[in-house]
């Protein structure tokens, strides 16, 4: 799962569709490898907004994602931190233009029938950002240092 080239790719769209969301982003998406009932949450650190995903989207499906990012990017618009009228007038564009069914929540509520199974091991690329989700042990779990990401990068395992 590319968190990072999603965050890039929603971003566009957002912008496409006229939403003022924050030009200082970091670019790179934070993982959190505990929460568990919250997907995503957005932070402003400095004059920046960091987003950070939970580390179970790493096996839902990338609509999901787009979903779980449009929300948390909405919080960087002006006078958006919290849910209120404003917030809730983009989150009706999204819906309206993108498909994507952002909602109040950002949470495990948003897979009523299928939460994504938790992986048990997750390995990040420090070049691009693509996390690789694992069930079991394995040579790259173990040694992620003799292996590389499709980009050439190295891969650093974060849970
Ligand atoms: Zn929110
Ligand atoms: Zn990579």
């Amino acid at each position: 799962m590319e968190f990072d080239r999603l965050l890039r790719e929603v971003l566009a769209e957002l912008r496409g569709a006229g939403i003022p969301v924050s030009g200082n982003v970091e670019p790179h998406v934070q993982i959190n490898t505990r929460a568990k009932k919250r997907y995503g949450s957005c932070v402003k650190r400095g004059k920046a907004f960091v987003i950070e995903l939970s580390a179970f989207l790493s096996n839902a499906d990338e609509k999901t994602v787009r979903t779980v990012l449009a929300h948390e990017l909405l919080h960087t618009c002006p006078g958006c931190m919290n849910h209120g009228e404003t917030w809730k007038r983009y989150a009706a564009v999204v819906r309206e233009r993108f498909g994507y069914e952002v909602t109040r929540t950002a949470d495990y509520r948003i897979f009523p029938e299928s939460p994504p199974e938790p992986p048990k091991y997750l390995l990040r690329c420090e070049n691009c950002g693509a996390v690789f989700a694992r069930r079991k042990r394995s040579a790259l779990v173990e040694h992620p240092g003799r292996y590389r990401c499709r980009c050439g990068g190295k891969l650093r395992r974060v849970l």
